[in-house]
């Protein structure tokens, strides 16, 4: 039995997020419950809902001592604590309170918040500011953040002020002790483009710490996949194509010891007016990107970094992001909407990964 994964975003739009997040776990239930009557053994799987989509964590094979039963609470433990930490949708997190202290003096912030925050900013600087953690207030302008409103445009002027208060050189950071420094009191960061990677990194940290050497790590469009599945080959990971109404298989992955995170135009955006308005948005004009690109998939050993690398690159576009890619060496994948269908164009690093065979 193969362990395939979609690799595809629920839609995240904060108007049916949770609805769609709820359609995708029956679905997956459905699929254990068919596999459920086969007499093949079958992985471990601990599912349910974080960061306002699901997780899926599986395991192949579990350590000597190590009880299923208790698997489960522990890993609900640690993901609310990642949500205490880096969440902008819980007003108690400790980024919640970072974006609400006014101060423009060094704030102390904890190991794991520093952390996320520096991989933003390390991102933020390749790619000058295409990727920005302090996008907060255009992202939240737009009604994609925990600051709902009614899905049209907000107006230029709206925007402008908004884009005042965005900036990453805005934001200094000190890493012993770790700390941060605000230039303006109400900057207001947003971590959501790296924060399935981030929580899917803690939960892959905490798997090795039990000693489980075999698992895939899935939340919402960000996997972490280490060493094998039940028929000791690696785990199988589909990239899907970027359609709003359907999934579809785009291509499968094998993957073994590495992650895999796709951003896409796709799942989380309203129309207006005829208009399709996605959540990646330009810093640098404060709205939602506007490309043929549908989706970028990256593929690197850290999914906290490729998580937002994905992110980025949709941003950049498929010229820019593409040159990027190919200048650092990262594996990319872009899917391109065209008038003859879904053309696609894999950075140098990324086709080793292609030639692999799937099974
Ligand atoms: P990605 O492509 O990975 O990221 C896109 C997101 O990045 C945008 O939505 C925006 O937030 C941000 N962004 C946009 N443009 C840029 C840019 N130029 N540079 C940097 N960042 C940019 N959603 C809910 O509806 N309810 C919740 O309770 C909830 N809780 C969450 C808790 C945590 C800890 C996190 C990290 C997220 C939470 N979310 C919640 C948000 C949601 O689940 C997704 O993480 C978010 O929508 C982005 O993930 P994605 O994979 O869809 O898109």
């Amino acid at each position: 039995m193969s362990q395939l994964v979609h690799l595809c975003h629920l839609d995240t739009s904060p108007f049916h997020h949770l609805s769609r997040a709820i359609g995708w776990i029956c679905c997956l239930g459905l699929v254990l419950l068919v596999l459920g009557c086969s007499r093949e053994p079958r992985p471990i799987e601990l599912i349910g809902l974080t960061m306002g989509t699901y997780y899926s964590v599986k395991i192949a094979r579990l350590p000597a001592g190590i009880r299923q039963e208790a698997l489960a609470p522990q890993l609900e433990r640690l993901l609310a604590a990642v949500n205490a930490e880096i969440s902008t949708y819980d007003p108690g997190s400790e980024l919640s309170r970072l974006n609400a202290n006014p101060s423009t003096d060094w704030i102390a912030v904890s190991p794991n918040l520093y952390a996320a925050i520096a991989e933003g900013q390390r991102i933020a600087a390749l790619t000058d500011g295409a990727f920005d953690i302090t996008i907060g207030p255009l992202v939240n302008l737009w009604g994609f953040g925990p600051e709902r409103r009614s899905p049209k445009p907000p107006t230029e002027a709206e925007i402008q002020v908004a884009r005042e208060r965005v900036g990453y050189r805005k934001l200094a950071l000190r890493s012993d002790p770790p700390a941060v420094r605000k230039a303006r009191g109400d900057l207001y960061l947003d971590l959501s483009a790296l924060g399935e990677g981030y929580g899917a990194e803690r939960i892959a940290a905490w798997l090795e710490s039990q000693g489980v050497r075999d698992y895939l790590v899935a939340i919402a469009g960000t996997i972490r996949a280490k060493g094998l599945n039940l028929e000791g080959r690696p785990w199988q990971v589909a990239i899907e194509e970027p359609l709003a109404d359907r999934r579809a298989v785009h291509r499968i992955i094998p993957l073994s010891d590495l992650a895999i995170s796709t951003s896409g135009d796709y799942r989380n955006f309203f129309e207006h007016e005829g208009k399709r308005y996605s959540h990646e948005i330009d810093p640098a004009t404060g709205a939602p990107v506007e490309r043929r690109l549908g989706s970028v998939t990256v593929i690197g050993k850290n999914a906290m970094k490729i998580d937002g690398l994905a992110t980025a690159l949709m941003v950049l576009g498929e010229e820019q992001g593409f040159e990027l890619a190919e200048r650092e060496g990262i594996a990319a994948y872009f899917i391109l909407r065209t008038a003859q269908g879904f053309a696609t164009r894999a950075s140098s690093a990324f086709r080793a990964y292609l030639e692999r065979p799937s099974r």
